[in-house]
């Protein structure tokens, strides 16, 4: 049988692992960071009528350029964006993928702050570009001077900042942000795929003014519970997303997956009411875990990076065996807790007692 190894695989491709969050059918799946309430039925209703009017349509190719699209992202995003400095991809990741394309390849470097996205590392082993990983602070909290010193000393091509970070959860503040983009003369990246959940801060979209050279990723898989659809956006300067369409394959957005996000961007009031008793369920995890004796880093995102474990595999697998299936990351005595809805958490918080009193 021929394996990947008979194969003439490029050289940095050569020993990697793919992505591969578990996707196990469990009761309570809280290892993907998604918003696990469902969509309103009301919406649904809107979602399933303009699929209808794009399906009737799907003798032709979907408009390339997505434009109406581009225009309710940048109402969504208000602070006077317009529809020439949005751009969508399916998913974030493949925004973050053109980013790499574009900007990225050989001879070209990604720098981020580890522990981070686990999927930087992947995108730059894909284009070519040489991945600069910098460990984060104790804490994991980034500050201007860490930031603009590494920036200054390395100078890659392209660093991303990820707001709040994933799997850690902590905060970026704006003034890290416009130290890091003062600190080189590459493309700055802010990731910024849990924004909604992070009501204390404001959006990097608030510094694009003047700074051609930042880009801020969104994506509508996480508080807009909309992850089965696949659409992550970016805002930036105009000639940003001019770079892009040069590495973007024609009509990548299909007709089906820009209808589904237009009419959830027009109730995005309704797909975002969750957000907040999500929050309420985040912090009351993180009491009670408190409150157990683990060490909760805070978070302004939808997850909670947790430490404290003896061992972190082995209460992995004890909470499977419940069907609840959280994240085991790799990092020494920590795990990660997705925020679910007030009953899933509950099932959670019984579940680590019992397990903690069993422990000790
Ligand atoms: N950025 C971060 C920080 C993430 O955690 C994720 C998803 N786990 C993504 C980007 C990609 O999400 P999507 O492709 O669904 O938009």
């Amino acid at each position: 049988m021929t394996s990947l190894k008979d194969l003439p695989l490029r050289q940095n491709l050569v020993g990697k692992t793919p992505y591969g969050a578990p996707q196990d059918p469990v009761a309570v799946s809280l290892n993907v960071n998604e918003n696990t309430h469902p969509i309103p039925e009301a919406v649904i209703t809107e979602i399933v009528a303009e699929l209808t009017r794009a399906v009737r349509g799907v003798n032709r190719y979907p408009d390339r350029d997505f434009v109406e699209l581009r225009e309710a992202l940048a109402g969504y995003l208000g602070h006077g964006l317009t529809a020439s400095q949005l751009w969508a991809a399916n998913g974030s990741n493949e925004v973050l993928q053109q980013i790499l394309q574009a900007f990225g390849g050989p001879g070209r470097s990604l720098l981020s702050f580890t522990p981070t996205y686990s999927m930087y590392p992947l995108l730059a082993d894909g284009t070519d570009t040489q991945w600069v990983p910098v460990e984060r602070p104790a804490d994991y909290a980034l500050t201007p001077d860490f930031v603009s010193e590494t920036l200054r000393l390395h100078a890659p091509s392209i660093a991303i900042l990820c707001g709040p970070n994933n799997p850690t959860g902590t905060p970026l503040d704006l003034d890290t942000i416009t130290a890091a983009y003062d600190a080189f003369d590459g493309i700055l990246v802010v990731d910024e795929a849990y924004h909604e959940f992070d009501a204390e801060r404001e959006s990097a979209v608030t510094l694009l003014q003047g700074r051609p050279r930042l880009l801020v990723s969104r994506t509508m898989s996480k508080a807009f519970a909309f992850a089965g659809v696949r659409l992550g956006y970016l805002a930036a300067d105009p000639a940003v997303v001019d770079a892009l369409k040069l590495v973007r394959l024609p009509y990548h957005l299909s007709a089906l997956t820009q209808a589904a996000a237009m009419a959830a961007i027009r109730h995005a009031s309704e797909m975002l009411a969750t957000v907040a008793d999500i929050r309420v369920q985040r912090d009351r995890l993180a009491r009670a875990l408190s409150e157990l004796g683990y060490l909760v880093h805070p978070s302004g995102a939808n997850f909670l990076l947790v430490g404290g474990f003896a061992n972190p595999t082995a209460t992995f697998e004890a909470l499977l065996a419940e069907g609840i299936l959280i994240r085991d990351l790799g990092i020494p005595g920590h795990l990660r807790i997705t925020a679910g809805t007030e009953n899933e958490t509950t099932m959670l918080i019984t579940a680590l007692t019992a397990l903690t009193s069993a422990e000790r």
